[in-house]
């Protein structure tokens, strides 16, 4: 998706208004539209990328950075009891504008939200080996390239 659609790059350029609660040179945080709770807040890079594995790693170190000063400040403005972090990618898990973007939903004691609750599968200790050493093979792989 081109930079002048994206809804996220809008409210980068500052064309679209939003309460942004913070900003540098890397990323723009800011409260979403659709809480699903009071303080629900987006992250995301002041770059359009789709997907997570888009980002170059030097970009996501900073986004974790400033992933924990809004969380914290979040979880200090409304008091809250706990917060989740989610990041979805791709339409299968739930991603509706294609920048990447991580949500910061603080959480409250008894609240009664259901967010992302895991239906576990049956167990194949066979299968599982098998992802295992994929995931393990094509970490070490990217180790290697990185280094
Ligand atoms: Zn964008």
């Amino acid at each position: 998706m081109e930079e002048g659609v994206c809804m996220f790059c809008q409210i980068v350029a500052k064309r679209v208004p939003a309460y942004i609660v913070y900003e540098n040179e890397y990323s723009l945080s800011f409260l979403d539209i659709r809480p699903a709770s009071i303080g629900h807040t987006l992250l995301v890079p002041r770059k359009h990328f789709e997907k997570l594995v888009d980002v170059p790693s030097t970009i996501i170190k900073e986004l974790a950075i400033s992933l924990q000063t809004v969380s914290a400040c979040i979880v200090e403005a409304v008091n809250a009891d706990g917060l989740n972090v989610l990041q979805n990618n791709g339409r299968a898990a739930g991603q509706v504008i294609p920048h990447v973007h991580f949500h910061l939903i603080p959480r409250f004691n008894e609240d009664g939200l259901h967010l992302g609750a895991f239906r576990e599968v049956p167990r194949d200790d066979k299968l599982m080996k098998q992802v295992y050493e994929r995931i393990r093979s094509c970490v070490l792989l990217r180790k290697s390239n990185t280094i």
